[in-house]
């Protein structure tokens, strides 16, 4: 019998935010993969756990996945924790996965907190579709360039922002998004000085740089997504084409010409057709 490997969140702020399910999963497994074993040993000394850890982080993982899978095929159970959350969301753990579900071990999530979803169930943002983006890139000129790809994408935007950066991501955003986007600033989450504020991005660049407390600690942004565009032709696009339709029809042929080259309601477009036409 090979052994399971379990994907376990653990809290992001408030040590309450562990499951009783986790608190079991990490005292009955033989091991627990942790990204930082000194980090992790004191929420383990927390819950009176006393497991073996392996350091798993993104400078060893490449290297110790042969040898955890190994023992996973040996029959050991194991888990998978991050210093906070849930693992392998901007946080190691993908190779291990990858290659347990390549070696037919069996994965097990054990949910938890996740400061994404957190920020957005918070957050009073649309929640229907979202993109999760992770950490922008530290130099500006990368950062712009990957904010300009995402200036026209509908869905709500999640990031994660250092706090020495938020001032200047900020700003970014308002120059590239537009200054009257609505956004959700989500700051240590689950903490004594949580904050969360929504408002346009203007907003929250005269915020941040008033009080230099928002430039400290954890920080996700929740981006409202840009206005959907319906693919219909605008306004003064339309007039132009119903004028030209006057010259050579009556108002109810243009109206139904129109409504079949543009997707625009026949009705809208004769009662527009007949202003037009009024107005000539
Ligand atoms: N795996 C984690 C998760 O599930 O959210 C994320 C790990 S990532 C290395 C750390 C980033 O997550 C922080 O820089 C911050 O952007 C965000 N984060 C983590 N904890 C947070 C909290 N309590 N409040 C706000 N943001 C938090």
């Amino acid at each position: 019998m090979t052994g399971l490997l379990y994907v376990v969140a653990t809290p992001i702020g408030n040590l309450e935010d562990i499951s009783a399910r986790a608190i079991k999963v990490l005292s009955q497994v033989n091991r627990i993969a942790a990204e930082d074993t000194r980090h992790s040993s004191r929420l383990l000394q927390h819950l009176g756990i006393n497991t073996p850890l392996v350091a798993v982080h993104d400078h060893n993982e490449a290297g110790r996945v042969q040898s955890l899978i190994e023992q996973l095929v040996a029959g050991e159970n194991m888990a998978l924790i991050s210093d906070a959350g849930t693992p392998l969301i901007s946080d190691p753990g993908y190779r291990l996965v990858a290659a347990a579900h390549q070696a037919n071990i069996q994965v097990v999530p054990v949910v938890g907190a996740c400061a994404a979803i957190a920020a957005l169930s918070a957050a009073g943002l649309p929640s229907d579709r979202f993109s999760f983006e992770g950490f922008l890139a530290a130099k500006t000129s990368q950062r712009q360039t990957q904010l300009k790809a995402l200036a026209n994408e509908s869905r709500t935007l999640i990031f994660y922002e250092a706090p020495h950066r938020i001032l200047e991501c900020v700003q970014d955003m308002a120059a590239i998004f537009g200054a009257d986007r609505r956004v959700v600033l989500a700051r240590e989450l689950t903490k004594t000085f949580e904050t969360i504020k929504q408002c346009t991005l203007a907003e929250l660049c005269v915020f941040v740089e008033s009080d230099t407390n928002q430039q400290r600690g954890e920080i996700v942004l929740v981006v409202d997504g840009a206005p959907e565009d319906s693919g219909l032709m605008a306004e003064k696009e339309l007039d132009a084409l119903l004028l030209k339709l006057l010259k050579y029809l009556p108002v109810k042929a243009c109206a139904q010409l129109a409504a079949e080259l543009t997707g625009h309601k026949k009705n809208a477009l004769y009662d527009r057709a007949l202003a037009l036409q009024q107005m000539k």
